[in-house]
């Protein structure tokens, strides 16, 4: 079966030799080796070059036009004939010329001394309410910090850098490959100036001619009402210092929330349980609450209350992140019942079970009214709520 190369390209029938080019050059610059050391990108890649090198030649796009493939036939069976190498040139000149900021030809400019730094990460613990109020917290972060020296230049005093001899200033060395499409050219940063182009023959005696030291030091991060665990709250430019002195990562505080004695968070609700003996659940009390954000907060139960019922207080859970609102708190009703009567109470309970006739244990519909609590509340837990 004949290969579609120009599906391999992603252009139609008639694209012109631009288009061709165009598509090319994109393809390129996502799959080069130089730029995605992805293995399947690079056999992507190869396949993307014979496709352009088949349909840049009018003799072989005819044959593929045809319905035929021009590898196919000939040529050895390797791909490219000696004769087809002579397009190569072009397939190099549409990759390197298009690239932006870089001349032609194959050379690229040094990548330079100066680089970004890169983002760092600390975690800190909170408590909840820390979460809740929100905090600022005083960390201690270690990352590159600007040399005091050099400021960043890394040479010692009036000293400058020199164009670096293994690679006369190019920052990357080249070497010709054999390789399915017969020869290669390929390039790999410096090792001598690892591609800044220059060498620093008199280094800053405090940085070595990195720009930067590593360093501990004491920030303030806010970190805003609301947060949970896992979220991160990021403070720009306080990451680590590039080399050269180049501009500072971001720095990232990741929240570790630390677990609260009694509430439990779902998102913005909170949920605690509440003991309740039997006879206040069965004459109704008042229970009080310290809530996260409120203080102590007065919670009813209602004669009659059953084991497992939630009492909602609206808005009394955590703030909601960047918001006014407020999620809720959830008592769940945990209602305790005694287990050692004395002779006294043993008979007071007798005497009341005496005026409760009609109460008596049984077994359950399973569609009974009564029963719609706990199914509900099964169903619940299966949902995960
Ligand atoms: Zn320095
Ligand atoms: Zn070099």
């Amino acid at each position: 079966m004949a290969r579609d190369y120009y599906g391999l390209l992603g252009v139609g029938k008639n694209a012109t030799d631009q288009e061709l080019k165009r598509a090319y050059r994109k393809l390129a610059r996502e799959l080069h080796p130089d730029v995605n050391p992805d293995e399947a990108a690079q056999a992507r890649f190869k396949e993307v070059s014979t496709a352009y090198e088949v349909l840049t030649d009018p003799e072989k796009r005819r044959i593929v036009d045809l319905g035929g493939d021009p590898l196919e036939n000939g040529g050895g069976g390797a791909g490219f004939s000696g004769a087809g190498f002579g397009g190569l040139g072009d397939v190099f000149e549409a990759f390197f010329g298009g690239m932006s900021g870089q001349g032609g030809g194959g050379a690229r400019k040094p990548r330079g001394r100066v680089q970004p730094g890169a983002d760092s990460l600390i975690r800190t613990r909170l408590s909840l309410a820390e979460c809740a109020v929100g905090v600022t917290k005083h960390l201690t972060v270690d990352t590159a910090i600007l040399c005091d020296i050099c400021h960043g230049a890394g040479t010692n005093g009036n000293s400058k850098p020199v164009r670096c001899e293994t690679c006369d200033g190019a920052g990357e060395v080249q070497s010709v490959q054999r390789s399915f499409l017969g020869q290669v050219l390929t390039s790999r940063p410096c090792p001598t100036c690892r591609g800044a182009g220059e060498t620093i023959p008199d280094p800053c005696h405090k940085c070595g001619g990195d720009g930067r030291v590593r360093a501990r030091r004491e920030i303030a991060a806010p970190i805003p009402a609301g947060v949970a665990n896992g979220m991160r709250v990021r403070l720009a430019a306080q990451g680590e210092v590039g080399p050269g002195g180049g501009h500072a990562g971001d720095l990232y505080v990741e929240v570790v929330e630390q677990p609260h004695d009694t509430f439990v968070r779902d998102g913005d609700d909170l949920h605690c349980t509440v003991r309740v003996p039997m006879v206040d659940a069965a004459l109704g009390t008042t229970v009080v609450v310290d809530t996260i954000l409120d203080g102590p907060t007065e919670l009813t139960i209602n004669p009659g209350t059953q084991p497992g019922e939630v009492i909602q207080l609206r808005g009394h859970g955590m703030p909601r992140l960047r918001s006014g609102a407020r999620g809720d708190l959830l008592a769940h009703l945990d209602i305790v019942v005694p287990t050692k009567l004395d002779g006294k109470q043993t008979d007071m309970l007798r005497k009341f079970k005496g005026s409760r006739d009609k109460d008596r244990a049984e077994v359950m519909s399973a569609q009974s009214e009564h029963n719609s609590g706990l199914f509900a509340r099964l169903r619940a837990s299966f949902s995960g709520r």
